[in-house]
Formats: C-alpha cells, sequence, structure tokens
C-alpha cells in the first residue's frame, strides 16, 4: 500500500500545449454547460506517458487557464506541486487511469439532474439518440458499501479503486449522493458524454413527469448508433468552444 506516497514523481515529459488548451476549453466547456459548477474537475492522460495525467489545480473550472493544469503520477502524487492545492478527489482520476487502459480522460461532476437517479432505485437510461451511450448500463457506486459513514469524497486511492471498479468497462458510473464519472477514449467523447448525460436526465425526468409508458431507446438502435463510422464529436466540441471563446 502506497496511498500516502509523498515521493515526488518524474515528469512524462512535455506535451503539445494544444492539448493542454483542450483540457483548460474541456473545463470552461463543462462550466459554461452546466455539468461542472464550483466544483469538479476533468482530466486527460498524458500523450507520451500512460502513467502520467493532467489535472488542474484546486479551482474552480470556468476560470482554469494553462499554467494551473498539474501532472500527476497514477497514484496522484504531483510531479511539480509548487505548493498550488490540489482538488481532493484527484483519486478519481489516478485509480481510473489504472483500472482503464482505453481510457484517456475523465470527468468527474456534481452535474444536478443526474443526481436523482443516485438516489432512487431509477435507472438513467437512453431516452434519445444524442445518449445511445448510455446503453451499456449505468453502474452507480454506493460508497456506504464497504466504507460506511463518510463525507462521500473520494478522499484517496482506496476509495477511487471502489469507484473505478464500480465502473468497470462502462463510460458512465453514478455517485450516490454526490455526482458521476464520465470517461473516453479522448477528451471531445468524455466531455460530451458528460453533457449528455446531464442533458438525458433531464428529458427523462421530463418524460416521466408526464407519464410512465416511456418508449427508451432499444439496445439494437443504441449500438447502430454507437457502432457508427462516422460518429463526429468535433461538430459540438467546435461549437462548444466557440461559445466560451477559445481558439
Ligand atoms: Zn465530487
Amino acid at each position: 500500500m502506497n496511498d500516502k506516497s509523498s515521493a515526488v514523481p518524474p515528469s512524462g515529459g512535455p506535451v503539445d500545449p494544444a492539448e493542454i488548451d483542450d483540457l483548460v476549453a474541456a473545463n470552461r466547456i463543462l462550466a459554461d454547460q452546466g455539468v461542472l459548477d464550483g466544483y469538479g474537475h476533468v482530466s486527460m492522460r498524458h500523450s507520451g506517458a500512460a502513467n502520467r495525467y493532467f489535472l488542474s489545480r484546486s479551482k474552480s473550472p470556468a476560470i482554469i487557464t494553462a499554467d494551473d493544469i498539474m501532472e500527476y503520477d497514477l497514484d496522484s502524487n504531483p510531479v511539480d506541486q509548487q505548493g498550488r492545492l490540489m482538488y481532493i478527489e484527484r483519486y478519481i482520476h489516478g485509480e481510473i487511469y489504472k483500472s482503464r487502459p482505453d481510457v484517456n480522460a475523465v470527468v468527474h461532476s456534481h452535474s444536478p439532474t443526474v443526481i436523482p437517479f443516485s438516489v432512487t432505485t431509477v435507472k438513467l437510461r437512453p431516452i434519445c439518440h444524442m445518449s445511445a451511450f448510455l446503453a451499456e448500463g449505468v453502474p452507480n457506486f454506493e460508497i456506504r458499501d464497504g466504507f460506511g459513514m463518510t463525507d462521500l469524497l473520494i478522499r484517496d486511492n482506496r476509495l477511487g479503486r471502489a469507484l473505478a471498479e464500480t465502473l468497470g468497462k462502462k463510460s458512465v458510473a453514478l455517485m450516490r449522493g454526490h455526482g458521476n464519472v464520465c470517461v473516453g477514449p479522448n477528451i471531445m467523447t468524455a466531455v460530451y458524454r458528460a453533457v449528455y448525460t446531464e442533458v438525458n436526465a433531464k428529458l427523462q425526468a421530463q418524460a416521466m413527469a408526464l407519464g410512465d409508458d416511456i418508449v427508451f431507446m432499444d439496445p439494437q438502435e443504441c449500438g447502430l448508433i454507437t457502432g457508427r463510422k462516422d460518429l463526429n464529436f468535433d461538430r459540438p466540441w467546435r461549437m462548444w468552444k466557440e461559445r466560451i471563446g477559445a481558439k
């Protein structure tokens, strides 16, 4: 067990500044879209070193700049802290990158419309074509299982590991009474999934208020959508960047 290691890990090396700009944009886009509020964070795996990731210092996502981005190892030890305050829940990111080699970006949010689905027996299910990725199922992390009474925060690698186990091979996991995590093979996809998890939750709650005879997406329809070769997240990404005034 090396959860509290204070060893300073070496850097994975420099990356293209455009990648860091994308991580900054992701923070600002998710704030602009109402997915991240004053809290929550988004990270990106180091493109040249799979055992390192980038995450902002502890700061609200809407005001993050490239200078705030810090590098971590997968135990979430900072490479060069420079006295900067770090997110308490950074272990979410490190442990997901450890268990999911296919994941290169992680969003942890408290996106509000999703939370009711973490505290009721109502399952979050895909209700429109944009959220077909939810068809694989959305597990719910119950921190009381195994950890008893906590403040619900993912404060160490042990908790991060348990959350990563609940996520398994899925794209989204809820965190009971707290929020959710959305992952993707790249930052555009992770952001897209975080936005449309919130959108789906809103639409599902609205449909449920109208009646209980809801026609959800069929798994086969979802498979035809997620299997599309021409699926393109670049279009909304460029629009979202435009909205926040990014390059
Ligand atoms: Zn949180």
